[in-house]
């Protein structure tokens, strides 16, 4: 995926459906109790820099990485507090509290409160926190609904975002964390080397599109996330996801996928095949430079680089071969607990590269009306601050047999 809005979803195709049979435990190791505890100290720590008197916490990407556990959101309050010194508690509406049971919070051993139905859930958070807090950082996340309820309950409060103060802290992945994307990179692999199933003329992009899902699940996902099939003039929009259109002979297609593994964290992987030998005359020229941008983008992404210019980097060899205003998405994102978070790869983020950051580099070519093509891979830079790519599947072009449907 390459821009910065909610994750489209295909139809998900759970365990239920098609069953995976791999067996790496790096896809599904919970993470360890201690390094919960570490993660909600050093929570604390951000808060305290901060001036926040206390960090608020709802479902979502964060209270998994927080807690190894979250909930769907809805309306109904759930929501992790967690104090300058480090105290954590979680208020839960009283029928979700058994959902809980046997999740890391009961080993991490700190208090889960209720309220039920009928109360007023701010006014139970507020009598959570310590009687002078009034200023909150929230998750980016909260429902408004939420936040100006906590906003009413607590006279004199002050809210800010912790989204940044969080992200300092997730965007630096631990070894587990590398091992668990390497994981669930290798997963992403084994479906695109297996694309020649899945991809045929003759079908249209809604049919290969429900055979790849299915195969993430057989690779060792728990749920397909996304998958564009963009063939021809769809793969000049790059967040396109799939349509009736019948893929032709010479057609090049955009294939970017991506799922999440049982332990929660994310794939997200692009080639772009031509089904038959391409029929755009341009089609090889395109596909190259885009191919030397991405390895070039790869090659930047050392400690000490700022994001803004792994991004130069791959603009600059697309720009020199004269496509400059057909590559119109920033270079990448991170990844980790969420397809897209920080760090992201794009003008005006000067914020450097460290050992730990993982993200993918996808530069593209976008020709409205004719054809797309992006080439992506997942990197994480090293302990000794290289670019180490988490995807491995080769990057020439591969032109499928066209075959029939
Ligand atoms: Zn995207
Ligand atoms: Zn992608
Ligand atoms: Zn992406």
């Amino acid at each position: 995926m390459s821009t910065n809005d909610s994750v489209s979803t295909i139809d998900r195709v759970s365990s239920n459906d098609s069953v995976s049979t791999i067996d790496d435990p790096a896809l599904s190791t919970p993470t360890p109790i201690a390094t919960l505890a570490d993660r909600i100290h050093l929570l604390g720590m951000q808060a305290e820099r901060a001036g926040a008197d206390a960090v608020l916490i709802g479902p979502g990407a964060d209270l998994r990485y927080f807690l190894g556990h979250s909930v769907s959101s809805h309306e109904r309050l759930t929501c992790l507090t967690v104090t300058p010194d480090g105290t954590p508690r979680l208020l839960v509406p009283k029928l979700e509290r058994p959902g809980w049971s046997g999740t890391p919070v009961e080993e991490l051993g700190f208090d889960i409160v209720t309220w039920r139905d009928g109360e007023d859930p701010h006014a139970a958070l507020a009598a959570l926190l310590p009687d002078r807090a009034r200023t909150f950082a929230v998750d980016d996340y909260l429902p408004a609904a939420h936040v100006l309820g906590i906003r009413r309950a607590v006279t004199g409060s002050e809210l800010t975002l912790a989204g940044e103060a969080i992200a300092e802290l997730r965007m630096r992945k631990d070894q587990a964390e590398v091992a668990a994307l390497a994981a669930v990179g290798a997963a992403i692999d084994r479906v695109h080397a297996r694309m020649g199933e899945f991809l045929r003329a003759g079908r249209t992009e809604h049919r290969a599109t429900t055979d790849i899902a299915a195969a993430l699940v057989q690779e060792g996902h728990a749920a397909a996330e996304f998958v564009i099939v963009g063939s021809g003039p769809n793969g000049a929009s790059p967040h396109h996801e799939a349509s009736d259109r019948v893929i032709g002979v010479g057609d090049p297609v955009v294939i970017d996928i991506g799922g999440v593994s049982p332990a929660g964290y994310f794939s997200d992987c692009t080639r772009t095949y031509s089904v038959g030998r391409p029929t755009d005359p341009e089609f090889e020229t395109v596909y190259e430079t885009v191919r030397r941008a991405q390895a070039a983008g790869v090659a930047a992404a050392t400690a000490g680089t700022a994001g803004e210019a792994v991004d130069t980097a791959s603009r600059t060899v697309i720009d020199e071969a004269g496509y400059g205003d057909a590559f119109i998405t920033r270079t990448g994102h991170g990844i980790g607990l969420e397809v897209h978070e920080h760090p992201y790869l794009v003008a005006g983020n000067t914020a450097v590269l460290e050992p730990g950051m993982a993200f993918s580099v996808e530069p593209g070519i976008y020709l409205a009306g004719r054809f797309g093509v992006r080439i992506e891979d997942i990197v994480v830079v090293d302990q000794d601050g290289r670019p180490q790519q988490l995807n491995h599947a080769d990057t020439s072009l591969v032109i499928l047999d066209s075959g029939t449907i």
